[in-house]
């Protein structure tokens, strides 16, 4: 495939106006090389996820400084409103039906403000050959990327230790999943990766360097970049098993110091227990109910009834 030098540009995309009149923009980086795929790449769609931001600067120096085949479109802050607002999804008074935005895809033209956002956001990449997704999950979550079977190479070229399998057909048909962009991208015969690199709130250093590596496969991997992707040598595979471990009563958690996430577990495991902190009786004491890896364990103290505490996942 012939590479070219690269070709940038950035501009200003309209997603959608507010009460006030102002609008809602992002900044869209265009990297051109010629003929070849097109790689959509994007971060921040939830504002408190700051890593990918960070990764794709460096990305764009790196992509700057080489030359690629086909198009590679970036957007550094997909959801500009809650990450201004530090806040994890969009304000509610923007939108109080759909204030997450990772709920929406591919968006709806005539729906809420969000579901706007997220439609004027689908019509710039719908035509790609791949989609990244980068958010960051919390310290109590294992750094992985999520891939549906038919996004396989992508997810194996990025460069993390583990992977986390999903059925499309169990995602399409479940409302919380269904409307996630890597399954609307994937119902749309889109490949799509959403890496979830640890930390949410601050830069990390690895991570962001994990994320250009990882990015930088992915183009190897489309023959956007020339070469091989770097893979680790090391790699899970593991399936989430789909029912999470919640708190069956309001209470005080207390996690199992031994255990940290990337832990295998065994059937009664203990992953912890929650107490009622004024009266001091145990509630209910928490173990792992399969054999597996634990890839969440929620380090909040104060958790309430149903409220998520761990994720055991089976590997593959
Ligand atoms: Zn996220």
């Amino acid at each position: 495939m012939n590479r070219n030098r690269v070709t940038h540009t950035a501009t200003e995309r309209r997603l959608v106006r507010l009460p006030s009149g102002s609008d809602v923009s992002v900044t869209v980086h265009r990297y051109e090389g010629g003929p070849g795929p097109t790689v959509y790449v994007q971060a921040a769609q939830h504002g408190i996820e700051l890593n990918g931001t960070a990764a794709l600067r460096r990305l764009h120096d790196h992509l700057l400084s080489t030359e690629i085949a086909g198009t590679v479109l970036v957007v550094p802050i997909a959801n500009p409103r809650a990450f201004d607002h530090r806040s994890y999804v969009t304000p509610q008074a923007l939108d109080a039906v759909n204030s997450n935005m990772n709920r929406v895809w591919p968006g709806n033209e005539e729906g809420t403000l969000q579901e706007r956002a997220a439609r004027r956001l689908w019509c710039l990449f719908e035509d790609a050959d791949a989609v990244i997704d980068l958010h960051t999950g919390a310290a109590d979550m294992l750094e992985h990327v999520r891939f549906h079977d038919d996004s396989k190479a992508l997810a194996a070229a990025f460069d993390t230790e583990h992977l986390l399998v999903d059925t499309l057909e169990e995602d399409a048909a479940d409302r919380y999943f269904s409307g996630k962009l890597r399954t609307a991208a994937a119902r749309a015969g889109i490949p799509a990766i959403t890496p979830e690199l640890s930390n949410s709130r601050q830069v990390d250093h690895s991570a962001v360097q994990r994320g250009v590596a990882g990015i930088r496969n992915v183009l190897r991997e489309m023959n956007v970049l020339d070469g091989e992707p770097d893979t680790p040598s090391t790699r899970t595979v593991f399936r989430s098993a789909g029912d999470c471990i919640r708190a069956e009563e309001s209470g005080f958690f207390e996690p199992n110091p031994d255990i940290e996430v990337g832990d295998r577990v065994s059937p009664e495991t203990a992953l912890g227990a929650v107490y009622n902190p004024s009266t001091f009786e145990e509630l209910q004491t928490v173990t792992a109910r399969e054999r597996g890896i634990v890839y969440s364990l929620t380090r909040e103290s104060v958790v309430a009834a149903g409220e998520k505490l761990a994720d055991i996942a089976e590997v593959v």
